[in-house]
């Protein structure tokens, strides 16, 4: 089964980020970028089920960028055997992305398709929804485990209050989460390997898809600080406080 994996390349967890002085975004001049932790997950969860002798071939994809390559290479390195890098300089809406998996899902015609749940940097849990909506494949989200049984796939997936097993027919789109699979990290081997593997880039307009957008961010703000805390030193000025000064009680 050929496996396609669509990894983000986000700022790194660890930054502290730092909104615009216009607004309009995120800062980005000068942060470290890194993959996308649940597309990690979803490199590792692809490169295990090759290992198992499920997959035959890893495709990992990503739109951005050119920069983009550095975490293609990275899921090179972690096992996977090509990358596709679809160039673009805009910060594309989920449907445009989905828009974009799905052209390069006609190409490469893959049985699974594994996506992170989320991007840490939008936050907007939908592009996998909309990748299977659009293409018409099965979808089980918020996977923490995957297994192939009987040309169907087994899919556990976090929900409220459990977990919900479904099968799925193939091709089918999963999405990672965070109990999936602990990523491994690259050896140093296997980084100078992934520099000889296939890369290849191309464009929104050579797939044949445009990318213009129904939503317009209008104001990104930093979230209001927090003011400091205070200790108090019995149950009664606890009360006291919540009652007259916070008046929640
Ligand atoms: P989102 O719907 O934006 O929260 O992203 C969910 C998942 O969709 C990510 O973890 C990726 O697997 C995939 N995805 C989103 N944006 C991109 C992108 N620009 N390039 C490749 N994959 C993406």
């Amino acid at each position: 089964m050929k496996v396609l994996v669509a990894v983000k390349r986000v700022v790194d967890f660890n930054v502290k980020v730092r909104v615009k002085a216009d607004h309009s975004g995120v800062d980005l001049a000068n942060v470290k970028m890194a993959m996308n932790p649940f597309c990690e997950i979803a490199v590792e969860e692809a490169v295990r089920l090759k290992e198992q002798g499920i997959a035959s071939e890893v495709v990992v994809v990503s739109v951005g960028p050119a920069t983009a390559q550095e975490q293609l290479r990275t899921a090179l390195a972690l096992g996977a055997d090509r990358a596709v890098l679809v160039e673009t300089a805009d910060e594309l809406s989920a449907l445009a992305v989905a828009k974009l998996l799905k052209a390069v899902a006609e190409r490469e015609q893959p049985q699974l398709l594994i996506l992170g749940k989320q991007a840490i940097d939008s936050d907007n849990n939908q592009t996998g929804q909309m990748l299977a909506a659009l293409g018409g494949y099965a979808q089980g989200t918020f996977a923490s485990k995957v297994g192939v049984e009987g040309g169907q796939l087994l899919v556990t997936r976090e929900i409220d209050g459990g977990l919900q097993t479904v099968a799925l027919n193939l091709p089918a789109v999963v999405t990672t989460d965070l109990r999936l699979n602990e990523p491994r990290y690259a050896s140093l081997p296997n980084i100078m390997k992934a520099k000889k593997k296939p890369l290849e880039s191309t464009t929104a307009e050579a797939l044949g898809v445009s990318t213009a957008s129904s939503i317009t961010v209008l104001k990104v703000e930093a979230p209001a600080s927090r003011s400091a805390g205070i200790k108090v030193k019995s149950v009664a000025e606890l009360v006291e406080k919540l009652k007259n000064e916070a008046k929640v009680i």
